[in-house]
């Protein structure tokens, strides 16, 4: 079979809809909008419910998962290029072999952490609360054991963390250390995401910043043989492909290169170069 590849100028690989609550647009209307913006390759992940409906808040009901994945299936049909089915998976150990059935069906998922509560009924979102320094390491933890489960095909927005926690200090270092080290012994990408760009800029005792990415955590990112992907994290049709230049610059800036992909049939792959 006809092996692509993609370099990550030409993807999106980190796209919701209308589907999650907190996003609009519906597929046929972000893959129109991917085709317009000069997208090779588009992929979505909407956020994965959970069987006991956590996080309900911010994500489909499951019995809405069976239309988004025919939604993007039928959208597939007509569109110029390949356009993939995935999930953004918020990691807690108990979903992991629900996430590895979800897996089994669709093109890929990601992980990422919005939320440090394990009880069932108290969220405790990274958006809402300001972090304290233990947070921090029930952060790190979490997202670890996320890329350990070796269910996902990169770690969306390791830094985010930093969104509300706005000192860099011993635990924000650690913290980010604990995360690119695991990602690099598991092999599994890093993004650096442009939403964090697009949302309000941070007052730090270092001066003003992105809510996200932090340049810190990508400067010592580029001290280890980590792989690095990025997206556009999309909420709306129009930002398919938006932040992507300032992203690109983000890492240029930071002395880092980015891994490229490579799609056969509908299986996708990470690659050096
Ligand atoms: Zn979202
Ligand atoms: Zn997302």
């Amino acid at each position: 079979m006809n092996t692509q590849h993609y370099i990550q100028q030409e993807t999106n690989l980190h796209t919701h809809s209308y589907f999650c609550g907190h996003g609009t647009g519906t597929i046929a209307e972000y893959v129109a909008e991917a085709q317009k913006q000069g997208l090779k390759l588009l992929g979505f992940s909407e956020h994965c419910p959970v069987e006991d409906n956590r996080w309900n808040r911010s994500r489909m009901a499951l019995e809405q998962m069976s239309i988004y994945e025919e939604d993007i299936a039928n959208a597939r049909v007509e569109a110029s290029l390949p356009i993939l089915t995935g999930y953004e998976c918020d990691y807690l150990p108990q979903y992991r072999s629900y996430y590895q059935e979800i897996g089994a069906r669709v093109d890929y998922l990601i992980c990422a952490i919005h939320d440090l509560s394990l009880e069932l009924e108290r969220e405790y979102s990274l958006f809402w609360n300001t972090l304290t320094k233990d947070d921090l390491h029930r952060y790190a933890d979490l997202y670890c054991q996320a890329l350990s489960s070796g269910l996902f095909l990169f770690g969306a927005h390791p830094d985010v963390f930093a969104y509300n926690y706005h000192t860099w200090d011993k635990e924000a270092e650690a913290c980010s250390r604990a995360i690119i080290e695991c990602a690099v012994a598991m092999d599994v990408p890093l993004e650096i995401n442009a939403n964090g760009m697009r949302k309000r800029k941070v007052d730090t005792p270092l001066g003003q910043r992105y809510s996200y990415p932090i340049s810190e955590f990508w400067q010592i990112a580029k001290t280890y043989p980590l792989k690095v992907v990025t997206n556009s994290d999309a909420h709306a049709p129009f930002e398919v492909n938006v932040g992507r230049k300032e992203c690109f610059s983000f890492a240029a800036e930071a002395g880092l290169s980015f891994v490229s992909y490579e799609l056969e049939g509908r299986n996708l792959k990470v690659v050096s170069s």
